[in-house]
């Protein structure tokens, strides 16, 4: 891996979307899904993204893809900003960068075979010559796990939800993309798939070098495929750790992190005997005070975003951001609990 090469860096980004305030009402306000957002994605790195629904993982992929515009700052792409890129250079993005999307079921269109969706990015990027079309999109079929012979004349239903998302993967990488976004690429599938398909992310990383930007809610999923992890609450990163580093936060075994990244660690089910018995999964935060905080009042703090729910915020925390720390290398923290002999970094950029 490239350690040090930085492929894409996203710099200050926030999102502001108008929404009408009722159905009937003409006023409109505010959603911030993202708050000055940076981040640089490594070559050749899987960079794992996860937060509970609604934290902006999804819209921070748009931006990367170029399908939406940041209200503020800038992402680039190896060098370039994406903002000012037209014509042609648009044209050449679109096929460094690809997309793995959630739902198997709804990203292929129903009424076109596979040869037809798989090739589509071939033909529109010149990749191959016409009389090409057909070995290539077998050759990438193959490479995704999918052998029989003439399977590429069918159709999407009559392939399994596995299959369907390794056919989604092989179109992603028809453009041979130097970054893939893959959003929640397995959360539609049953946990053995699930296995196949993060082995199948897996060997073809090493074996294309690709770079991924892994998002998921599914932590133990997270800590296998990636590299470092990133940690996102209301539209902002609050930690950016290595894998071991995640590894160690998961099993419990005490290390410093954010008081959110521990609130999502204590989220995941863990049977528990009498939960086996009744067939349930019981989590730490059930036998805690959750603390959800429903009102978007808090949404325009001008301090943390998770004061209204942290269990060791102060007056400090309501009022001022925190700064990012590095408490050690590659793990970076916001949070006023971290204000050491650490090197302090000055500005959000991890
Ligand atoms: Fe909690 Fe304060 Fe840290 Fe925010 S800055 S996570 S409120 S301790």
């Amino acid at each position: 891996m490239h350690k040090d090469e930085i492929i894409c860096t996203i710099q200050g980004v926030s999102k502001l979307y108008r929404v009408k305030k009722g159905f009937f009402s003409a006023k409109t306000m505010e959603i911030q899904a993202l708050d000055n957002v940076s981040l640089k994605v490594r070559r050749q790195e899987i960079l794992g993204l996860v937060g509970e629904s609604g934290c902006g993982k999804s819209t921070l992929a748009r931006l990367i893809l170029g399908l939406e515009k940041p209200s503020a700052g800038k992402i680039n792409f190896e060098g370039i900003d994406l903002s000012a890129l037209k014509g042609d250079h648009l044209k050449r993005f679109r096929k460094k960068v690809q997309m793995v999307f959630q739902d198997p079921f709804s990203s292929l269109n129903p009424k076109k075979t596979i040869f037809q969706i798989i090739s589509q990015p071939l033909r529109i990027h010149g990749i191959c010559p016409r009389s090409e079309l057909r070995r290539e999109v077998r050759r990438l079929l193959e490479m995704a796990g999918l052998h029989n012979p003439g399977i590429e004349n069918r159709y999407p239903h009559e392939f399994s939800g596995g299959q369907r998302q390794r056919i989604g993967i092989a179109r992603a990488l028809a453009t041979r993309p130097d970054l893939v976004v893959m959003d929640e690429p397995t959360s539609a599938l049953d946990v053995s798939i699930q296995a196949q398909i993060i082995n199948l992310i897996l060997d073809l990383q090493e074996s294309r070098n690709i770079t991924c930007l892994f998002i998921s809610h599914d932590l133990p999923i997270v800590e296998f495929v990636s590299h470092r992890v990133a940690v996102m609450y209301k539209g902002a990163i609050v930690e950016i750790m290595p894998k071991e580093r995640f590894g160690l936060v998961q099993k419990g075994l005490d290390t410093p992190h954010h008081p959110y990244t521990d609130f999502l660690m204590k989220s995941v089910p863990v049977p528990t005997p009498e939960a086996s018995m009744c067939g349930t999964g019981q989590t730490d935060h059930d036998l805690e005070e959750p603390f959800e905080v429903k009102s978007s009042r808090w949404d325009n703090l001008s301090g943390c975003k998770f004061y209204p729910r942290c269990p060791h915020a102060t007056q400090k925390c309501k009022d001022e951001k925190p700064l990012p720390v590095e408490i050690s290398q590659g793990h970076t923290i916001f949070c006023h609990l971290f204000t050491p002999s650490d090197k302090e970094l000055g500005t959000n950029e991890v």
